[in-house]
């Protein structure tokens, strides 16, 4: 038979997805892959209801439906307080996993170089290798997640194309601070690299930590793509409406790689979204305090388990080390948490470039009777190990 392409030999099934499923398999509580178990805003339902009945139901404009892109440009202009055309700066796509792929096959030429931070969302290495490009890593150091200055700009030095940006930071919970954004923008600026951020949990922030935009810093509009999407906003991972802003020379591009690669967003929920959108600023706050919650009820609970980790910012996940539990495989250590302890998080060596297996990543985006019930799976865990992890 033909060969396979040997892009695949670079990279496996993503670890988070498999976590999924094996929790499945066991009727674990899911702690490992990041989405919530709580239901989207009801003014964003209601509106789905009415999409089914008056359309619309066949494409939309590639680059995204136009009363969609004018309510995202309002928005986005409003948070990150830069002015955004609708009609020449966004590209909609399918979740912000398109978004960045279609940013990444923008900028990058085949032997190009990408700074990424590790630990690093898995996809990042993915979309590198994809678009033919070669990841430079530069450690966030446990526990604080630090970078060296030094270390990025020697990074910088070796003459990427691009540098990616989670902030708020999967999987480490972390929030850029202003000095720090102001050193990567200083550098960007300085070496002439793009800038692709990854924005998702720009609203998921845990009080009073506060997310800066990095393209509204001065001079980085201009070589900054940002992705992000409305799953983690709205709590609706499954509808897939993500996007790219970016100035119009590099959305004009951006544009033919999506519409080459998906055509386009779903149409309805494209229109149902828009409900999301327009929602008011007190939406946004209430959604901080939400998190803020949750995040304090699951710290408090690792803490009665008996558990260390190290203390998010935001998004909604939260590192827990385990070398006190467990010296080998964290993949071992994570699959006998599903089978013995009923709770499933994502190892954390699928995150981190260096040999790390000290880590498991849990997320905190559920019910809060979810939480509690996994809290009360966890207090087991001690114990448990003591008689030995398989
Ligand atoms: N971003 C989420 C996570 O890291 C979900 C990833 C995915 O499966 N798309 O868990």
């Amino acid at each position: 038979m033909p060969e396979i392409s040997r892009r695949l030999d670079f990279f496996t099934e993503s670890i988070i997805r498999r976590m999924t499923r094996i929790s499945n398999q066991y009727n674990a509580i899911n702690l490992s892959q990041g989405f919530p178990d709580f239901e989207p805003p009801a003014e964003i339902i209601e509106a789905l209801k009415k999409v089914a009945d008056d359309g619309p139901h066949q494409y939309e404009i590639t680059w995204g439906a136009q009363r969609f892109r004018e309510a995202l440009a309002k928005k986005q202009s409003k948070y990150m307080g830069v002015p955004i055309d609708a009609d020449r700066e966004i590209v909609v796509t399918c979740g912000s996993t398109e978004a960045m792929m279609v940013a990444m096959m923008t900028v990058c030429n085949p032997g190009d170089k990408v700074v990424v931070f590790s630990p690093f969302y898995e996809n990042y290495v993915v979309d590198t290798i994809l678009s033919g490009a070669e990841p430079i890593y530069v450690p966030l150091r446990p526990p604080s997640f630090e970078f060296d200055k030094l270390e990025l700009e020697a990074a910088f030095k070796q003459k990427p194309k691009a540098l990616i940006l989670c902030n708020p930071s999967n999987p480490t919970g972390k929030v850029f601070t202003l000095e720090e954004l102001e050193y990567i923008a200083y550098l960007a600026i300085k070496y002439d690299v793009f800038v692709i951020a990854d924005e998702v949990y720009e609203h998921i922030v845990i009080k009073p930590h506060q997310h800066i935009y990095i393209a509204s810093l001065p001079g980085m509009y201009e070589r900054t793509l940002t992705c992000s999407s409305l799953s983690k906003t709205y709590s609706i991972t499954g509808w897939r409406l993500g996007y790219v802003i970016a100035p119009d020379y590099i959305i004009d591009n951006a544009r033919k790689v999506h519409d080459f690669l998906t055509v386009g967003a779903a149409a309805p929920l494209q229109a149902a979204a828009l409900a999301g959108l327009e929602m008011p600023e007190a939406y946004y706050e209430d959604l901080k305090d939400l998190y803020t919650r949750k995040c304090g009820l699951f710290l408090k609970g690792l803490e009665e388990a008996g558990l260390k980790y190290t203390s998010p910012q935001g998004a909604y996940y939260v590192m827990v080390d385990i070398s006190e539990f467990h010296k080998g495989s964290d993949i071992d250590f994570c699959d006998w948490l599903i089978k013995e302890v009923g709770v499933a998080a994502v190892p954390g060596s699928s995150f981190f470039k260096e040999d790390i297996n000290s880590y498991i990543r849990f997320h905190f985006a559920k019910k809060e009777e979810t939480l509690l019930a996994a809290i009360e799976r966890l207090k087991t865990l001690r114990e448990k190990a003591a008689r030995g992890i398989y």
